[in-house]
């Protein structure tokens, strides 16, 4: 992931390193390759112009270039912008209140719910907590059967559901029984559609106001790209997004949708889909991937 702007970017730096002085001109000159580089990673443009502008202001507006090594200083800017690009901090599952503590697992069809939800219980299970698995895309039979599968495969406990089933009733019933099993994380596999509608919509926002989840994750597909940053703002302006699990990042080279959806939606990437195995999971570390990708 991120091959295509780590090679670029660590082309403008090699010049870069290479100058024993550096002055604004050619500070401008590696800001205009940086910029092409997250356009050609699929960056949003608006995006791309507020890091470059941050990155220009930070570099030029202080004494950077009169200091020792400042071609070293401007690469220490860039990787603290990109920090900030992927998220800054790391924040991992906020996982708080009464409990079982609730997340719910939403985005369109395809874009890795149910695996992602299978991987998330498998990896909470790791944190030793009790998880807890509903199938609630009552739409597509064979999600149901799909998570059923996985969670005989794990051993963990999933709600019996049907697609005869209201996914409302579904949630409320699935939370009781988890309670009962004293299971302490449910995790709601919901329906998704081809694109954005509002019955889903709707029913979406019902499960939220039945549970009150402590997360509710945005799964989209890595691949993607920008549409799936136009996605995540939908489902944020009607859900209130908690976080993103951008799956199938073992396929994308490009990385927009990553550097992307923090600035536009608000959301943080808390976890990758690094493959179809249920160990293919990972929590998303904002400095470690900015390191990744500077080499
Ligand atoms: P859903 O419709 O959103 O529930 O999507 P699924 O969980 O059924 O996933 C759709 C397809 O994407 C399946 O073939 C999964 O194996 C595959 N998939 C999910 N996550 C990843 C990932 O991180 N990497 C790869 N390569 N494939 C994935």
């Amino acid at each position: 992931m991120f091959e295509t702007l780590s090679d670029r970017l660590n082309s403008v730096f090699k010049k870069f390193s290479g100058q024993k002085t550096l002055n604004e001109e050619n500070v401008q000159e590696g800001l205009r390759e940086v910029r092409l580089a997250l356009l050609e990673a699929d960056v949003n443009f608006k995006v791309v112009k507020q890091f470059t502008d941050r990155v220009r202001e930070r570099c030029l507006g202080q004494e950077v270039l009169k200091g020792v090594n400042p071609a070293q200083q401007v690469i220490k800017i860039v990787h603290d912008e990109l920090v900030d690009l992927l998220g800054g901090g790391t924040t991992g599952l906020d996982l708080r209140g009464k409990q079982p503590y609730v997340i719910m697992m939403v985005g369109l069809q395809g874009s890795g719910k149910t695996t992602s939800s299978a991987k998330l219980a498998n990896y909470l299970r790791k944190q030793k907590m009790k998880p807890y698995l509903v199938p609630a895309d009552v739409y597509r039979p064979a999600a149901i059967d799909q998570l059923h599968t996985l969670a005989k495969q794990l051993g963990i406990p999933a709600f019996a559901s049907t697609t005869q089933m209201n996914p409302v009733d579904i949630a409320t019933a699935a939370y009781a029984d988890a309670r009962e099993q004293q299971c302490n994380v449910v995790i709601l596999d919901t329906a998704g559609r081809l694109h954005v509608d509002e019955q889903l919509m709707n029913e979406l926002v019902a499960m939220k106001s039945a549970l009150n989840p402590q997360e509710i994750l945005f799964v989209a597909d890595a691949m993607t790209g920008q549409d799936a940053v136009t996605v995540a703002e939908a489902f944020n302006a009607k859900l209130g997004l908690t976080g993103a699990v951008l799956t199938k990042m073992d396929g994308d080279a490009r990385g927009g949708a990553a550097l992307s959806i923090k600035t536009v939606t608000g959301t943080s990437v808390k976890f990758v889909g690094m493959g179809e195995k249920i160990s293919d999971l990972e929590v998303f570390h904002p400095d470690r991937i900015a390191g990744r990708i500077l080499g």
